[in-house]
């Protein structure tokens, strides 16, 4: 007995000798909101692979938004597939649910989540037995060489209606109650005695984030994602906050040193991709494969000369709204178009698409001259030098005086002064029709047809087309 015991102690004393001075290193390299941007995939591949071989206890984290932002992935017949294909490949770990997620609908989202080899994690989501979707896990709990790591997730929420969900359609989010994301958090603060490194791995956007450090200490770090910022390693309340803007412009690499199971250092890198020359050859090919195959690059028309800036692009999306569904009138708001140019040559149904990538139905008002004005005059934001609003059918001019809209010039397409009398047919996209604030006592008609089909049926038609001259713009006078 005595002997057992001697043993025993020898073991102990040895075991405790071997870990007191013990230095272990964790590298978590995380990116959020990539929006299906996976032409960098190859490089990343190759980096994450160039630190896994030279460390031991690499975590790679998707902060959110995988989806929703590239035609490729977006319109591939099993939509999203090809972006979980890369990150099965690339081998992410965890990931937190975007608000994006959620765009395709919810049984495409439940096939995704069932091909992920990485969990996607959230705490504040309950999701109903309606659902096409399985309830996620709150936080995951694991141990990486000794340290015992806990990834606890959350994603934003808005008010819609009386009801907190996360920008997403309503629909698609239907028979699942979200929570206020913080107040989540601080429900499972208790986990931090479970733990030796805690992570907030989240959806929530960086003002969320600065709230969620400055009540809930017990984190050590947070990966943030959703308000696509370039966050640098801000230390706030002793919780380390990252977020690495989005598209996959930039890797995030945390490393976090211990000693004796607690943390003597953290430290954030911030690594630019277009820095990055290396490729992975495995994952290069799988991207080409995804460009080469889709059945977007199929040419629609000819586009006559360059279609360069919001003005020349706005002009041809707002022209297939008006003459092909045959309307006085049309506006496409500037946030909505998506590339900057579109060269002389051939145009696919893949430049469309990025042109136009929301699946916005186009709507019709009946609007008279004033609800018009109104629009337009509620379209200028403060300080800006050109018209937000991109039009056909008619063209004009804001004037703005000391930064206030003093009157708006309209002239119809023969260059006269629009009728004050008449009540005109305009097409808008639903996005405009949503979160415009404008006067209308039409309450608006579904054409049940996108933008982007109206655009890609008018190219068809029209085999050639030509930027045409300009229609809009701002005028400063007499500013004092
Ligand atoms: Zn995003």
């Amino acid at each position: 007995m005595k002997k057992l015991l001697f043993y025993l102690l020898v073991l102990f004393v040895s075991a405790s000798c071997s870990t007191a001075d013990k230095e272990t290193q964790i590298i978590i390299l995380s990116t959020n909101d990539m929006h299906a941007m996976i032409d960098d995939y190859a490089k990343v591949a190759e980096y994450v692979d160039k630190v896994r071989s030279e460390n031991t206890n690499v975590l790679l984290l998707s902060g959110g938004d995988m989806f929703s932002g590239n035609p490729v992935v977006d319109r591939y017949a099993d939509k999203g597939y090809p972006m979980i294909e890369i990150m099965n490949k690339i081998g992410y770990d965890y990931g937190v649910f975007g608000n994006h997620e959620f765009d395709y609908g919810q049984e495409f989202l439940a096939k995704r989540i069932k091909q992920a080899n990485f969990p996607l994690l959230c705490a504040n989501m309950k999701v109903s037995e309606q659902a096409l979707i399985k309830q996620p896990q709150p936080y995951a709990m694991f141990n990486m060489d000794g340290i015992e790591i806990c990834i606890l997730s959350t994603i934003q929420v808005e008010d819609s209606n009386g009801k907190l969900i996360p920008s997403a359609h309503p629909d698609r989010v239907k028979n699942i109650d979200f929570f206020q994301p913080v107040e989540t958090a601080l429900e499972y603060k208790d986990l931090r005695k479970k733990c030796d490194l805690f992570i907030s791995l989240n959806h929530d956007g960086i003002d969320e984030d600065i709230i969620l450090a400055q009540k809930m200490p017990e984190l050590d770090i947070i990966i943030g994602g959703h308000s696509h910022a370039l966050v640098k390693g801000k230390t706030e309340n002793g919780v380390l906050i990252s977020q690495t803007e989005c598209h996959l412009k930039y890797i995030g690499k945390t490393v976090i040193t211990f000693k004796n199971k607690k943390i003597t250092d953290k430290k954030f890198e911030l690594v630019d991709v277009s820095t990055l020359h290396d490729e992975n050859a495995e994952v290069k090919a799988l991207i080409s494969k995804y460009y080469e195959e889709t059945p977007l690059n199929r040419v629609v028309g000819v586009a006559g000369s360059d279609f360069t800036g919001l003005e020349n692009l706005g002009g041809l999306m707002t022209d297939a709204i008006t003459k092909n569904l045959n309307l006085d009138i049309a506006f496409q708001n500037s946030g909505g178009i998506r590339t900057k140019k579109i060269e002389k040559g051939d145009i696919s149904l893949l430049m469309l698409y990025k042109l136009d990538p929301f699946d916005n139905e186009v709507v019709l008002f009946e609007m008279t001259y004033d609800e018009i004005y109104s629009l337009l005059k509620k379209s200028y934001r403060s300080g800006s030098q050109y018209a937000d609003l991109k039009t056909s059918g008619i063209s004009y001019v804001i004037k703005v005086k000391n930064d206030e809209v003093a009157d708006i010039e309209i002239l119809d397409a023969k260059g006269n002064l629009l009728n004050k009398n008449k009540k005109y047919k305009v097409g808008i996209n639903s996005y405009i029709a949503s979160s415009y604030k404008f006067d209308h006592a039409d309450a608006g008609k579904s054409l049940n047809v996108t933008s982007a089909e109206i655009l890609i049926e008018y190219v068809k038609q029209q085999k050639e087309v030509y930027p045409q001259p300009d229609r809009t713009k701002i005028e400063k006078i007499n500013d004092i």
